[in-house]
């Protein structure tokens, strides 16, 4: 085991196999000789940019940490992946339809993100998915491609409906998915009276559900989609008045990370009999949509653990088509387009998260006094015995033993039986054996559970420059495991135990979750910090999901965004910032008026004039640091 070798010499391959990085970061993600994490926007065999430079150069350019990295190349990889993968699948087998990919707009909605998808995407005919009438204009107004597809879904409203029908006027490729059966009288009614025949497509309920932290999209019971009779009033609605040629599409959503392919195919075969069926009552159709679902392998592990996936991209574009033929094939149904709607696997790993660690709390290795004082009560006399008595054959005894005894101590300091002295003295020697029981269980091969959380406890706590409300939402709210790992030093043996907490002051504010081969680990290898120099770390795969849901806990702010974009030699620029939200922005978002702020203060700060209390020159003093306090960013500044 690669920790066996610090005490010999650590070397930069340990700290890789150590954080797993092959393993999770899909090629885009190395470490440099010089122990830094570089980014290889052209694979594992092209150019290297080590983000310590890209920090350097932020910081040069006046940008604090944190910053949300984005890394366009690799949008730009991703987006090509599914498609050549999508293209070598369908060459392989066969199949006489093509692919289109469609982006959902809700899984990164900032605007230069989408922006950028529609300019990557636009050579494969890559399109939107959108879920609200703001989706649709952001969408329709950079998606310039015909060929490209526009898929409604969500419940819609008559404007909803209007806004779509305009722009298939306009010339888009639009779909109008029912996710109810009442959608469809307003969406006749409406394209009646604009004069517009819609594409009409169905959101199927399937049977089968799959496993995974977000599982609740699909299976029978889900909130939206239409039960296969419902599909067929529709049919029936739809030849009654004349319209059966519009109805041209077939979707479902099994939900987001399906981390088995299992799931996965069964779902494709169970959508391509329903779309079989269609077909067979007369239905043009034409576009089969799979949704999303396509997961991202967060922790590396290549399983079917909900941050991972048991399969690769070519794996699943191969399963697809292939089980889409197999149903089709059979009743000699002519090919559809396939579409998939993923999100998760397009962005996630474009951005990268970073901060600095502003401090950390450690454990300290505890000072024990030689002889005991003459007045020690009992339980510290028990506590010492038992520290001279840890043997590996007794650790969980002492364990009880020293929680007992130090509790007992406790409640004699409640009861005022024992002095404030004592009691420290106590929980000094309680501490002690916690930390020799920690070091004798690294001996054992099977540690008794109680023991497990030792580490935990004993873990030193970095202080991280960042929200985890505001950036990780999905840590907070899910636990979702995120790859997390030191960005330089990394040819140094990272010698400490710890968990991070933010800088929000909220105890939820922390990541005591981590990746590991073995499912997760309850510590972070760390390294101490160093005197006048800052530590940097970064969280990984954070493009999707976690820019919009975040909050503004404790008035923590947008972070400042940073796009660079990589050079066929190496070279790269930053072409996109976007500075984060200053104090004045994020106290606007809450109704403060910052002129009225600045009003108030001066009329309190004139009064400390007239009061006597501060100079005419000390109230410009004042005045002056709740102005620059206003414009500042809302983190930690240095
Ligand atoms: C959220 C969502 C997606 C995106 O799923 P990913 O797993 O991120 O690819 C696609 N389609 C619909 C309908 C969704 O609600």
């Amino acid at each position: 085991m690669a920790k066996n070798r610090a005490l010999q010499q650590w070397r930069v391959e340990d700290s890789i196999e150590l954080y797993g990085i092959r393993n999770w970061g899909a090629g885009y993600f190395s470490v440099s000789e010089a122990g830094d994490v570089v980014i290889c926007p052209q694979g594992p065999r092209g150019p290297q940019i080590p983000i310590p430079e890209v920090i350097a150069g932020l910081h040069e350019r006046g940008y604090d940490m944190p910053v949300l990295l984005r890394v366009e190349n690799i949008l730009d990889a991703r987006i090509t992946n599914i498609h050549e993968s999508f293209r070598k699948a369908i060459k392989a087998l066969s199949y006489k339809g093509a692919f289109r990919g469609v982006f959902p707009i809700k899984v990164n909605q900032q605007q230069q993100v989408v922006e950028k998808i529609a300019q990557s995407g636009s050579q494969y005919h890559h399109g939107f998915e959108v879920g609200s009438k703001a989706e649709l204009i952001a969408a329709v107004s950079l998606l310039r491609d015909p060929k490209a597809c526009l898929i409604c879904n969500g419940y819609k409203d008559e404007e909803f409906l209007d806004l779509g029908l305009q722009a298939l006027r306009l010339g888009c490729n639009l779909f109008f998915v029912l996710e109810m059966p009442g959608e469809l009288d307003l969406l006749l009614e409406r394209s009646e009276a604009l004069n517009i025949r819609p594409n009409i497509g169905v959101r199927a309920k399937l049977a089968v559900k799959a496993g995974g932290h977000w599982m609740d999209s699909g299976g029978e019971r889900s909130t939206f989609g239409l039960s296969p009779a419902q599909i067929v009033d529709v049919v029936d609605k739809l030849k009654s008045c004349d319209m059966l040629d519009c109805f041209r599409l077939l979707h479902y959503h099994l939900g987001s990370q399906v981390p088995n392919i299992r799931d996965i195919r069964t779902g494709v075969m169970e959508s391509a009999r329903l779309y079989a069926g269609l077909v067979q009552e007369g239905a043009p159709m034409g576009y089969l949509d799979l949704g999303g679902g396509l997961a991202v392998d967060y922790d590396g592990s290549h399983t079917n653990y909900v941050s991972s996936r048991n399969y690769t991209l070519d794996e699943y574009c191969a399963d697809v088509i292939e089980a889409v033929m197999s149903i089709l094939d059979e009743q000699r149904i002519p090919h559809p387009y396939i579409i998939t709607e993923s999100g998760r696997a397009t962005v996630a790993y474009y951005s990268v998260l970073l901060f600095n660690i502003l401090d950390v709390s450690v454990v300290e290795e505890v000072q024990l006094p030689d002889t005991l004082p003459k007045d020690a009560p009992e339980p510290v006399r028990n506590l010492h015995e038992t520290l001279s008595n840890i043997s590996l054959r007794n650790l969980q005894e002492c364990y009880n033993d020293a929680i007992y005894y130090r509790d007992e101590m406790r409640q004699l300091f409640f009861t005022g039986r024992v002095t404030l002295r004592q009691r420290t003295l106590a929980e000094r020697f309680f501490w002690a054996i916690i930390m020799r029981i920690a070091r004798e269980k690294t001996k054992l091969k099977n540690v008794p559970r109680d023991l497990e959380d030792i580490d935990v406890s004993l873990a030193d706590i970095y202080y991280g420059n960042f929200s985890v409300f505001q950036s990780l939402p999905d840590s907070w709210a899910i636990d979702q495991l995120f790859p997390i790992m030191p960005v330089h030093r990394l040819g140094e043996f990272p010698s400490r135990q710890g968990i991070i907490s933010d800088i929000t002051c909220d105890s939820d504010g922390r990541i005591a979750h981590f990746i590991d081969p073995q499912g997760m680990k309850p510590t972070l290898d760390l390294h101490p910090l160093r005197e006048g120099e800052e530590y940097y770390l970064g969280v990984f795969l954070v493009g999707a999901y976690q820019e919009t849901l975040g909050d503004l806990h404790n008035l923590m702010g947008d972070t400042n965004v940073v796009s660079i974009r990589a050079a066929e030699d190496g070279t790269y620029e930053y072409v996109r910032e976007i500075r984060g939200d200053s104090v004045a922005d994020i106290l606007t978002y809450v109704e403060y008026d910052p002129r009225r702020i600045l009003e108030d203060l001066r009329v309190t700060a004139e009064k400390a004039v007239k009061d006597g209390r501060i100079s005419p020159s000390e109230r410009f003093a004042v005045m002056q640091a709740f102005e620059n306090g206003l414009r500042g960013y809302t983190y930690f500044e240095r």
